[in-house]
Parts: structure tokens; C-alpha cells; sequence
């Protein structure tokens, strides 16, 4: 499997048959395991024998989908969590304690914003946020404490590109680990481990199942760091259901051509934002306007397939085009073949406060599009519709 290609890995990887010889992936609906004697069962709980035991921590539907998406971002292993928010609240608690330190980047995600400043705060854990995109700022924000640097890139929902490597070296320097975020791009377009990162979380909530189906998480990484996160898991539970997994293992089969066909598709609706009246700046990636656009060429394969976007007129024109789509979905989650629009300041991001929000560039007029597949001329006709012209 080693010299496997990642799009063999995608459909191959994890496959471990029962004496079926199923061919599609067998998806084991059970929470418990039995044992053929006293002595396994021994054996099993104490680890001395290999095996599943109870499904808070072991199931082989949910090691499939691990062990294929550890193949996909070059991971030596993989853990799955019930979401993505899950799966960062247990790389924070397998990782640290109270006293230890948070190098973080400005705008991540709304939850992870609220889980690092409200819960982990609370247990005496400190975050500092850092302007994304200025690495001095992450090595300024160094203290003797600091165990973890926290990335996502792009970021949600400005679309700016953290520099992976960059900031790997810094936080090695201060005897720190990386994590990234790699919901938005997933490993199809952009690998952070090979960029020096120790390990990476997802949402596989979002493009890994691919369909708006079911939640999910990921640790993948560094095995001194997933083992850490497996301790939290094995007596924490927030553990992935083997349902879900089994719909974010099939997900991940498709994963590369669907990141691919949303990119195109993104691209061509973000070329075409920039061209309309009424909308002030469009943010994407893969646009040469984008000020990370080099970066994020050199980075991910593709833009990724998320656009976000400012109308004049704030609030009201912003909500104008929401109102007017008749194709695009109005609801926060992204990842979907279905196109959704979401109002940041409104929705994802309405309960941090109005300064974080205006510190973080989230401004009224801001529209936040995740595309799908759907054709991408009936998208431009339904983002037109709303738009003041
Ligand atoms: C959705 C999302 C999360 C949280 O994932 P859930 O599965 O909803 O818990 C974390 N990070 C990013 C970038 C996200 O988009």
C-alpha cells in the first residue's frame, strides 16, 4: 500500500474483508465485541492482544474510515470523533493542561474561536490570537507555556491563506506542535503534514462525506500526538458513530474528483462575482486579486470551492441576495454537492462580539458561498437575481 497512489489509497485503503468477502465495506453496528475466553478478554482490555473490545474507543467500521483518510494526508494515524469540533476539543485535551498556552490564527471558525476562549479558558488554558497571515505576529506570541499552534487555512469565511510551513518552524523552534484545520481544502488539495505540520483535524462533516449527510471529526497526524487524543477519546467518548463512518469512508472515494469539480466551479463564479455591480470584493484563492494567491497556488492544488464575497449596502443588500436564490441553499454547513449561501455576521459568526467581528473582518455586507455541483450558470442567475444593479 505504501507506493499507492492517493487516488487508490481513496478507494482502497482501510479494506480489511470478513469471511463474507464482502466488496462493499461492511459497516458493523455493534458496541460491544465478544470474547472466545476469560484469558482474551484479559488480553484485550490490558492491550497485550490486539482487538476490538467496545466501541467507545474500537470498531472496524470506524478504523476503515481511519486508516483511509490517515492514507490521504500521509498520516501515521488516524482518530475519529463524533464532529469537527469534537475532534479539536480532544487534540486540546489529549495534548495539554492547565497552564499551557494557545498560539492561534484570527478567524477560525466560529465554535473553535468560543471552544479555545470560553471552555479551554476556563480549565486554565490561554489562547492568543494572531493576525493569519503575519508570522512575526506567531513568534511575538511565543511563551515559555506554549504547547500548540492552531491553524486553519483558508480560513472561514475570509479565505486567507495561512503560510503551513512558515509557521511549522516557528512553533518547532518553541518545542510546540502545528495543527491545521484542513476542512476547507481536505488532504485532496492540500497537505499540511508534508508541509511540516505534526497533525491535522477536520470536519468530515463537511467535503470528506461530501453530501450534508452526517457529523464528524478527525485527528490525523504524528502517532506520539493521535495516541495522546486516543487516551482522551478511549475514556472521554466522543466517539464516532460506525453509521457515520461508514457514509465518510464511501465519501472519501469521490473526494478528489468532487474537490476538483467545486473548485472549477468556484472559480468561475468567483471571476464572475468580480465582474458584477454592487459587489464590492470578492475573496477566493485561486484569483490573482487575492493577496495570498501565490501562497495558496504553491500551497493547495486548487483555489477550494469556497467564495465569500461584500455587497455594497451592508446588512439589507446582503440579505437582498440571500433571499432572492431560488437553487442555493441558505444554511450554514458547507462541503455539500448542493451550493450553500450563508450571512456570517449573522449566522456562523453572530455570537462572537460585534468588535471580535469587525477585528476579524467580518463585515455586514459579507456573503459566504460554498459551491456544489450543480451548473454554474444557474448559480450566477440565482446570485444575480438579488444583486443591485
Ligand atoms: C464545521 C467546521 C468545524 C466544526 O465541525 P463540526 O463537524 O460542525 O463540529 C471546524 N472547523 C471548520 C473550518 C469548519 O468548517
Amino acid at each position: 500500500m505504501d507506493d499507492w497512489h492517493p487516488d487508490t489509497l481513496a478507494i482502497r485503503a482501510g479494506t480489511h474483508r470478513s469471511q463474507f468477502g464482502e466488496h462493499g465495506e461492511a459497516m458493523y453496528l455493534t458496541s460491544s465485541f465478544v470474547f472466545e475466553s476469560a484469558a482474551q478478554a484479559a488480553a484485550r482490555f490490558s492491550g497485550t492482544e490486539e482487538g476490538n473490545v467496545y466501541a467507545r474507543f474500537s470498531n472496524p467500521t470506524v478504523t476503515a474510515m481511519q486508516e483511509r483518510l490517515a492514507a490521504l494526508e500521509g498520516a501515521e494515524a488516524c482518530v475519529a470523533t463524533a464532529s469537527g469540533m469534537s475532534a479539536i476539543l480532544s487534540l486540546a485535551m489529549g495534548t495539554m493542561q492547565a497552564g499551557d498556552h494557545v498560539v492561534a490564527s484570527n478567524g477560525l471558525f466560529g465554535a473553535t474561536q468560543q471552544l479555545f476562549t470560553n471552555i479551554l479558558g476556563k480549565f486554565g488554558i490561554e489562547t492568543s490570537f494572531v493576525p493569519a497571515t503575519d508570522l512575526a505576529a506567531y513568534r511575538a506570541a511565543v511563551r515559555p507555556s506554549t504547547r500548540l499552534f492552531f491553524i486553519e487555512t483558508p480560513s472561514n469565511p475570509l479565505t486567507e491563506v495561512v503560510d503551513i510551513a512558515g509557521v511549522a518552524a516557528i512553533a518547532h523552534e518553541a518545542g510546540a506542535i502545528l495543527a491545521v484545520d484542513n476542512c476547507f481544502c481536505s488532504p485532496a488539495l492540500q497537505r499540511p503534514l508534508d508541509l511540516g505540520a505534526d497533525v491535522v483535524v477536520h470536519s468530515a462533516t463537511k467535503y470528506l462525506d461530501g453530501q450534508g449527510r452526517v457529523l464528524g471529526g478527525a485527528v490525523a497526524g504524528a502517532k506520539v500526538v493521535t495516541d495522546k487524543v486516543f487516551q482522551f477519546l478511549r475514556t472521554a467518548g466522543p466517539t464516532l458513530s460506525p453509521f457515520n463512518a461508514w457514509v465518510i469512508l464511501k465519501g472519501l472515494e469521490t473526494l478528489r474528483i468532487r474537490m476538483e469539480a467545486q473548485s472549477a466551479n468556484a472559480l468561475a463564479l468567483a471571476s464572475w462575482l468580480e465582474t458584477q455591480p454592487g459587489v464590492a470584493r470578492v475573496f477566493y484563492p485561486g484569483l490573482p486579486s487575492h493577496p495570498q494567491h501565490e501562497l495558496a497556488m504553491r500551497q493547495q492544488k486548487t483555489g477550494g470551492a469556497i467564495v465569500s464575497f461584500e455587497v455594497e449596502g451592508g446588512r439589507d443588500a446582503a440579505w437582498r441576495v440571500v433571499d432572492a436564490t431560488r437553487v442555493i441553499s441558505i444554511t450554514a454547513n458547507l462541503g455539500d454537492t448542493k451550493t450553500t449561501i450563508t450571512h456570517p455576521a449573522t449566522t456562523t459568526h453572530g455570537r462572537i462580539s460585534p468588535e471580535a467581528r469587525a477585528a476579524s473582518g467580518i463585515s455586514d455586507g459579507l456573503l459566504r458561498i460554498a459551491v456544489g455541483l450543480e451548473s454554474v450558470d444557474d448559480l450566477k442567475a440565482d446570485l444575480a437575481r438579488g444583486l443591485v444593479r
